[in-house]
């Protein structure tokens, strides 16, 4: 799946005006989206984004475990990031990483904006979120499923969360960086509620010319939207069908 190439070839190709799999440079990878998969739980959605596809899974509300974390003002939302052992090309070790456990808190970060917790004081919302194939983009494609089945479980919402990663590569702005853009570029992850333009999510770990911040975030916004259309589309057409079956 990661095709190893150069830098030098990697550079050719956006100097061509193309990518490393052939999108435009404000291309998604293509969206596939399944509300509902797992009938044991409130909510659960699975986010493919290219060849990353992750499952998340809602539980709750319920009540709050252990009970001296519960919050009388508004519900806990605890949020579990995890990659599957056999999500990367080589086997990931079981035991959750530093960066699963940060990944986690990021997730839940741009999450809880969004959620009415205020509803629900003392209880507990659970948010599973497994990476089942890596391609870049893993927290992004989380916070997407995630959001769709916190509104599938019937969890008050604001607006729903949609995400993307734009990438930085040698002066062109990327949209949806696959891994091999994410391990050459600067990758910044964004999250916004959409209806709202209130970005809950906005990270870099690399240095960016500040006279293209504006335009990697309108960049960044334009794939929002379109991201959050499809989200939206998706859940109407699993509320029509499940009225339709009487689910
Ligand atoms: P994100 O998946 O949100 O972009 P990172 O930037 O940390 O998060 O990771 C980028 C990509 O690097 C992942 O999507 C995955 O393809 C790869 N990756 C991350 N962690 C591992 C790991 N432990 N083993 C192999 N590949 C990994």
């Amino acid at each position: 799946m990661s095709l190893k190439i150069s830098e030098e070839e990697f550079k050719k190709i956006l100097e061509s005006g193309k990518r490393v799999d052939g999108r435009a440079f404000t291309e998604l990878r293509p969206i596939n989206i399944r509300l509902g998969i797992v009938e044991r739980a409130e909510g659960s959605c699975l986010f493919e984004m290219g060849h990353t596809k992750v499952l998340c899974v809602v539980r709750g509300p319920t009540e709050c475990v252990p009970a001296y974390i519960a919050d009388p003002e508004r519900a806990v939302l605890d949020v579990a990031y995890r990659m599957c052992t056999f999500s990367t090309e080589e086997r990931k070790s079981p035991t959750p990483s530093r960066r699963e456990v940060e990944l986690s808190k990021v997730i839940r970060e741009a999450l809880e904006p969004s959620i009415l917790l205020e509803e629900f004081p003392r209880m507990m919302i659970k948010v599973y979120c497994l990476v089942l194939q890596a391609d870049a983009g893993t927290r992004t494609a989380s916070i997407n499923a995630a959001s769709l089945a916190l509104a599938q479980a019937g969890i008050p919402l604001r607006d729903l969360v949609t995400s993307v990663a734009v990438g930085y590569c040698y002066g062109n702005i990327v949209v949806d960086v696959c891994s091999i853009e994410d391990e050459l570029c600067a990758d910044i992850p964004i999250a916004m509620l959409p209806a709202y333009r209130k970005i809950t999510l906005l990270q870099s770990d690399h240095r960016l010319p500040i006279d293209r911040l504006s335009e990697i975030l309108s960049t960044a916004i334009k794939a929002i939207d379109q991201i959050y259309e499809l989200q939206k589309k998706a859940l109407k057409e699993y509320y029509l069908s499940s009225t339709k079956t009487g689910d």
